[in-house]
Parts: structure tokens; C-alpha cells; sequence
């Protein structure tokens, strides 16, 4: 499906700069099959270890120790200017897990490539065992337009696993799909909340389909497990048994620095646990996220201007007051009555309502302790070290 395959690479070897090149533009077999002839970087070690194979994406060959940029072509914009999805490859010496992490699905969520720029500058990344494949932009149109959605305003994450011969976004998912998916063992999709509305940092897992997700999930160490099923058509469901988690936090076209840190440590926690990095020496203490079964939306008993008295984390009590809605006058003022108690995991930052508009997400339970210590040991994990984090 590429137009004209001349797509860029630019890799490096462990230990050396940029070199600008590509290391197998040559026929290849099927995927990851490619062997390296020629390109024997390493020295004759004592140990007989099975050299890893090389990983071919986009037609490109990278070899164990390489770091390397691949443009995958797209179909280009009606101007004739030429569209590609970058992708980052770094594939260790070291056998392990190859795991994708994915950002901008939805083309206004940039916390998850803010997240992606922080991850590729971590220097542990250079003792990786198995391959790290980061793709910052997958909606590149969304990205450009600022917007969620694909030109012909189909939703990208509604149009999985896609097709080689469908819509522009059936075939921007079949790049991925078997591009980047169909080559890994494992997967993080990280998204924000839709363009109005944001998110406090979740995991969302399908814990009745998959539960061997949730060490996995707990690994990341949100706040907050939400286990809710998967929609059709979204990048989650596509991936049948591969193991993905999908990140939420912050909103679109907005950089929420709380959201990104936990983003950024979530995944580098996960890549600990799946031993692609090594364990922190620290020992670092993480909370353990709270597990909600259940979600509620808490919806505008009447159209007017919003004022919400509790924020993104807040403890919500069955009953309890969330905001007040009135007319522009103050007047025919109405409460708007949590029917649940839990967490607020999502809020409209629009407040500009209409009656039955969806305000508040809560992740519900009986009984708030325990989202109450997940909540404020997160609290106290992130917000600490605000003044040395200037650096970024
Ligand atoms: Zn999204």
C-alpha cells in the first residue's frame, strides 16, 4: 500500500552518533527473519549465545544493537505532499519481549508523544534486553489538523485491525496492525481524554478477557485499574491475546506534566517488570492502584454554565454535591447529585452544559478507603519533586 517506498531510515549503533543510513534496503524475508550478513559488530565472545535476528520494519532490516528511525509511508495529501508514520526501532543485543508503545491514536491526544520523547531519552534504554518500538504519532493526519479524528472524520480507534483495501483509516490501521502489532509480544497504547474533557492517570484493562493482564497492569502503577471491556474497532480489541494496556490521562491538545510523569514511569515500570530494563537499584516504593469493576458518567440534570466543586482524583460520596448548574443570572440554580460513590476519574472542562451532557466519570465502589490511599499515595509519589523536574 506505500506509493513509492522511498521511505527514510537513520539508525546507530549502540555506543556510536547518528550515521544516517539504513542497513538493508535489499530483499528480505518475512518479518523479523532477516539475518545480518556482514554486519558482525560484536567481538568473538566466549559464550555461544544465539545471536538475535535481526527485526525488519518497513522493509528495513535492523540489527541487535541498532537504534533506528523508519518512516512508514502513508497515503500522501491530496497537495501530493508525501505522509509518513515515524516509528522509532531500538532493537538490544539481549533476547527479551518486543514490546510497542503508541501515542496520538487520536490525533489531538499529545500527552502519550510527550511521553514517547521522554522515554526514547532515557539512558537505561542502552542496556535494553528485547526491542522497544515506539511509534509518537500513529494519526499523523489528526496530529497536523489537530484533531481526533482522520480527514474523512472516521476514528481511527473504531477502524481496527483494518484492511489493506478499505477507508484511509482501515488502511492506517492495517499499517500498524502489521507493520508494528503483528511484530510484538506486547503493547501500551497511551491516549488522553477527548478535546473538552480530561482524565486522571488510569490503566484501562479488560480484567474478564484477559486477567493475566493485571500484574501487568499493576506494574505501571496508576492510581487507578479500570476494568472495563473493549469497544469494537479500537486498537485494544484488535489485539486479541497480545497483552496491551491502555493509558489515560490529561486531555487533548493540552500537556498535563502530572500526567505525563506517571505516563513516562508507567511504562518504564512495565519494561522492569517484563525485564527489558533492569530493576531499579533504589527500590523504589510504588502504591498499588486501586481496582474499580465499575464506571459511572453523572450527567447535567439541566442545560446552563457549570461550576464543579471537586477536581480530577477528588473522593466522591453517593449523594454528594459535584457542582452547581445555573442560567448566566445565578438563577434556577440545580446541584448536580453524585448517584455513587468512588473516584472522579474524568471531568468536562467545558462548562458550558446542555441537560443530559455526560460531566463526570466516577469509578464507583461501596466503600472509598482504599481509592482514597491509592489516590493520595500517588499524590504523594508525584507531586514532591516539582522544582527538580525543571530540566525537561
Ligand atoms: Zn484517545
Amino acid at each position: 500500500m506505500s506509493e513509492e517506498g522511498d521511505e527514510q531510515s537513520a539508525c546507530e549503533s549502540e555506543g556510536e552518533t547518528l550515521v544516517g543510513a539504513d542497513s538493508g534496503t535489499g530483499p528480505t524475508s518475512g518479518a523479523g527473519s532477516g539475518t545480518a550478513p556482514g554486519s558482525g559488530t560484536g567481538k568473538p565472545g566466549q559464550r555461544v549465545a544465539a545471536r538475535r535476528e535481526a527485526i525488519v520494519i518497513g522493509g528495513k532490516s535492523i540489527q541487535p544493537g541498532q537504534r533506528c528511525y523508519v518512516d512508514l509511508p502513508l497515503p500522501p495529501l491530496y497537495t501530493h505532499t508525501s505522509v509518513a508514520m515515524p516509528v522509532h526501532v531500538i532493537h538490544g543485543k539481549q533476547p527479551g519481549p518486543v514490546l510497542f508503545v503508541t501515542a496520538a491514536i487520536h490525533g489531538d491526544e499529545i500527552n502519550g508523544i510527550e511521553i514517547i520523547r521522554r522515554l526514547l531519552a532515557t539512558k537505561s534504554l542502552s542496556r535494553l534486553a528485547g526491542t522497544l518500538i515506539a511509534v509518537p504519532v500513529v494519526n499523523v493526519y489528526g496530529f497536523v489538523s489537530q484533531s481526533r479524528y482522520l480527514p474523512d472524520r472516521r476514528d481511527l480507534n473504531r477502524s481496527f485491525p483494518g484492511s489493506e483495501t478499505g477507508s484511509m483509516a482501515a488502511r492506517l490501521a492495517n499499517t500498524l496492525m502489521s507493520e508494528i502489532v503483528a511484530k510484538c509480544t506486547h503493547g501500551i497504547d497511551l491516549h488522553t481524554a477527548a478535546e473538552g474533557r480530561a482524565n486522571f492517570p488510569q490503566i484501562r484493562v479488560d480484567l474478564d478477557s484477559h486477567p493475566e493482564l493485571l500484574p501487568l497492569a499493576e506494574a505501571f502503577a496508576p492510581p487507578i485499574l479500570v476494568d472495563s471491556t473493549t469497544r469494537d474497532g479500537t486498537l485494544r480489541g484488535a489485539a486479541g491475546n497480545l497483552p496491551l494496556l491502555l493509558y489515560e490521562a490529561g486531555e487533548a491538545l493540552r500537556f498535563d506534566d502530572l500526567a505525563i510523569r506517571a505516563g513516562l514511569k508507567g511504562v518504564l515500570n512495565v519494561m522492569r517488570h517484563l525485564k527489558m530494563l533492569p530493576a531499579n537499584k533504589s527500590g523504589e516504593r510504588r502504591g498499588k492502584p486501586w481496582l474499580a469493576n465499575n464506571s459511572a458518567w453523572m450527567r447535567a440534570p439541566q442545560s446552563g454554565i457549570l461550576r464543579s466543586r471537586i477536581r480530577l482524583g477528588g473522593i466522591v460520596e453517593e449523594g454528594g454535591v459535584l457542582g452547581y448548574i445555573s442560567d448566566p443570572f445565578g438563577e434556577s440554580e440545580q446541584a448536580v447529585i453524585s448517584d455513587a460513590s468512588g473516584v472522579l476519574i474524568g471531568i468536562t472542562k467545558l462548562p458550558l452544559v446542555h441537560e443530559g451532557e455526560a460531566l463526570y466519570h466516577v469509578a464507583t465502589t461501596e466503600s472509598t478507603k482504599s481509592a482514597a490511599r491509592a489516590v493520595h499515595d500517588f499524590h504523594l509519589e508525584y507531586e514532591q519533586p516539582v522544582m527538580k523536574r525543571l530540566k525537561y
